[in-house]
C-alpha cells in the first residue's frame, strides 16, 4: 500500500513477552467510541511492484483467503450504515481484483466518496471510463521517484515509470481530482525539487510528500531509508519555495509534506484516537482499527464472523485501547494526553515491547534514546542492500517467525 496511513510492522525479536496479552480475549462492555468515518478496504495484497517501504505486513504472504465480492458488499453496507463516508480501496494494488469495478458502483450507490489508492500498474484508458462511468470521486497514483531509473529500480519494473506518466496523465484526462504520492526517503528526497516540477507538469491537484514512516517494510529498511536531517530540512526549505511560487502563480496545487516523526519530539496522535474514526478491512476481513494494529499481541475480529457494529463496539480489539485507562506513565499523568493519546501502539509496540508505554518518539518516553540512535545511524548510513517486498521474501520471514 502506497498510501500515507499509518503503516504495518511485523513482531521484533527481543521483547519482553510479559507484556502480550492472551490470544483469546473476552468481549468488554463499549467504551467511549466515534464512529467509523473512515473505512479503508484493502482488497488484497497481490501488486506487481516491490516497493522496500511498502506498508504491507511483511508476512503478508501467509495471509488467509481474500474475502469475496459479496462479503467486501456486505462490509460496505455496514460500515455505511454505521456512518462511514470515505471510502479508500487499497492493497496490495486493488486494480488486482477483478471485481473493483462493481465494488466502486456498490460504493457509489450506498454515497460513499471513493477514493482509488494505485500504483498506476494494470490501468488503462478503458478501465478508468469504467470507474468515472461506475462512480469513483478520486484517484491516487504513486510514485516511487522523480527519475526512472530511480523509479523502476524501487518499483522492481522497467516498465513502471513510463507506465505511471501514462496514467497519472489519463487520470487528469478523465476529469478526476488526482493526488500524486511520493513515499521520500534518503534515495529520492535530494530531487524534491524534480518531484514538484513533475507534478505540476501533470497537473496534480494535490501532492503527498510523504516521508517514509518506519513500519512494515520500511522499518525492515529504516537504516537504508531514513534521510539525514540535513536532507529532510533541505526538502521542507524547497518544498516551501514552491509553496510560495505555485501561489504567486495562481496554481492551486496543494503540496502536502509530511515530516517524519523520527524527527519530532511528540508523537503523532495516531489514527485520531484508537477507534474512533478509522476503520481498516485487510484482504481476509479481519477488522483494525488502524492498518498497523495486526501484529500487536491482541486478538482481532474478522468480518466473516460478526458484524461490523458488533466489532466496532463490543470486541476486544477495539476497545483495548480507547479513551486512556490503558496509559502509563509518563502519559497517565501527562496534561498532553488527549492531544496526542500517547502516541502510536504500534510504534510503542515495535520499539519497546509493550503496546501500552509511551510512543519512544515523545521525548518524555524513557525509550526515547532508540528515536535519537536511529538518527544518529541516519547521519552515517551503512551500504546494505535493502530488502523488498516480494512474496519470496515474504514467505522468509513467514519461516522465521
Ligand atoms: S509494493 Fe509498492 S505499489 Fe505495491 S502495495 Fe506496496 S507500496 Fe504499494
Ligand atoms: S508523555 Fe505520553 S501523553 Fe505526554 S506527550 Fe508524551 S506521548 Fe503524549
Amino acid at each position: 500500500m502506497c498510501t500515507n496511513l499509518w503503516r504495518w510492522p511485523v513482531n521484533r525479536t527481543g521483547f519482553d513477552s510479559s507484556s502480550l496479552t492472551p490470544a483469546c480475549e473476552p468481549d468488554v462492555a463499549p467504551r467511549s467510541a466515534g464512529q467509523p468515518l473512515w473505512l479503508l478496504a484493502e482488497l488484497t495484497y497481490k501488486c506487481p511492484l516491490q516497493c522496500p517501504y511498502c506498508s504491507n505486513p511483511l508476512d503478508f504472504s501467509a495471509s488467509g483467503q481474500e474475502l469475496s465480492t459479496e462479503q467486501w458488499v456486505k462490509v460496505l453496507r455496514e460500515a455505511r450504515e454505521m456512518g462511514a463516508a470515505q471510502l479508500g480501496f487499497s492493497g496490495g494494488e486493488p486494480l488486482s481484483r477483478p471485481d473493483l469495478n462493481e465494488l466502486i458502483q456498490e460504493a457509489r450507490q450506498l454515497g460513499y466518496y471513493s477514493n482509488l489508492i494505485t500504483s498506476g500498474i494494470g490501468l488503462n484508458d478503458q478501465k478508468l471510463e469504467q470507474f468515472r462511468a461506475s462512480g469513483l470521486d478520486h484517484i491516487q497514483v504513486s510514485f516511487q521517484a522523480s527519475d526512472e531509473e530511480v523509479n523502476n529500480m524501487l518499483a522492481g519494473s522497467a516498465k513502471a515509470f513510463k507506465q505511471k506518466l501514462k496514467m497519472a496523465r489519463a487520470v487528469k484526462a478523465n476529469g478526476y481530482p488526482m493526488v500524486l504520492n511520493f513515499v521520500t526517503h534518503r534515495h529520492n528526497i535530494d530531487r524534491i525539487d524534480r518531484i514538484i516540477e513533475l507534478c505540476i507538469e501533470l497537473g496534480a491537484d494535490y501532492v503527498e510528500l510523504a516521508t517514509c514512516q518506519y513500519y512494515g517494510w520500511a522499518l525492515e529498511n529504516r537504516e537504508q531509508l531514513m534521510p539525514s536531517r540535513a536532507q529532510l530540512e533541505r526538502a521542507e526549505r524547497i518544498t516551501n519555495e514552491y509553496r510560495a511560487r505555485l501561489e504567486a502563480a495562481g496554481n492551486p496545487m496543494k503540496l502536502i509534506f509530511v515530516t517524519p516523526d523520527y524527527y519530532e519530539e511528540r508523537p503523532k496522535g495516531c489514527m485520531n484516537g484508537w477507534g474512533q474514526i478509522f476503520l481498516t478491512v485487510t484482504p481476509d476481513g479481519t477488522a483494525l482499527p488502524c492498518h498497523s494494529a495486526r501484529q500487536l499481541p491482541v486478538q482481532f475480529p474478522n468480518v466473516k464472523d460478526r458484524s461490523l457494529e458488533d466489532i466496532w463496539y463490543r470486541s476486544f480489539g477495539f476497545n483495548k485501547y480507547r479513551g486512556n485507562d490503558w496509559m502509563k506513565e509518563p502519559c497517565r499523568s501527562c496534561d498532553e494526553k488527549d492531544k496526542d493519546f500517547g502516541g502510536c501502539r504500534c510504534q510503542a509496540y515495535m520499539l519497546t515491547g509493550d503496546a501500552a508505554n509511551a510512543d519512544p518518539v515523545c521525548s518524555k518516553s524513557q525509550h526515547h534514546g532508540k528515536i535519537l540512535q536511529a538518527r544518529a545511524e541516519a547521519e552515517a548510513p551503512r551500504d546494505t542492500p535493502m530488502t523488498f517486498r516480494n512474496e519470496r521474501n515474504s514467505r522468509v520471514f513467514c519461516r522465521s517467525e
